[in-house]
């Protein structure tokens, strides 16, 4: 028996409100959504993070975001849409089976508020073209 609450909606043995599912995901609605049409996007198998997703299992979560996103903004006419990934409890993850957010937006006053505090003094053009070379070397091992 898995103790994971995602796995159990997969299961079916506990409820979720699925509004798609396929071979590979599911997506259903989030239990305390912080905007109307909350949804989060699953793979079937569980997998703890972004880290652990094989190619495929990313390629079958990324095919159905759009369809869902479709779905969203016909049905609730959003001024925007956010996709939000949380990976370790400092990102702000609580549950540990991967998950995508897809956040209907609609005004300032929403339930999400996303922000980057951009200090561009912080990261000068050579130093970002330094931490580029490093990361595309990692991308080639
Ligand atoms: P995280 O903070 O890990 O990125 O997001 C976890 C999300 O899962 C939260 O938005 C939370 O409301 C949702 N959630 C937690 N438990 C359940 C549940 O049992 N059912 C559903 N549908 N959503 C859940
Ligand atoms: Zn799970």
């Amino acid at each position: 028996m898995t103790s994971c609450i995602f796995c159990k909606i997969v299961e079916g043995t506990i409820p979720g409100e699925k509004v798609y599912e396929d071979d590979h995901v599911i997506a259903f609605m989030d239990i305390m959504p912080v905007t109307k049409g909350h949804v989060l996007l699953i793979p079937k198998t569980h997998r703890e993070n972004v880290y652990e997703l094989t190619e495929e299992e990313a390629a079958n979560l990324f095919k159905a975001a759009p369809k869902i996103a479709n779905a969203l903004k016909e049905e609730f006419q959003p001024s925007g849409m956010n996709l939000l990934q949380n990976n370790g409890s400092f990102a702000g993850q609580s549950v540990y089976h991967f998950h995508m957010h897809l956040i209907p937006r609609y005004d300032k006053t929403d339930g999400l508020k996303v922000e980057f505090n951009t200090k561009v003094e912080q990261f000068p053009m050579d130093v970002v073209s330094e931490l580029a070379t490093n990361i595309s070397r990692r991308l080639q091992e």
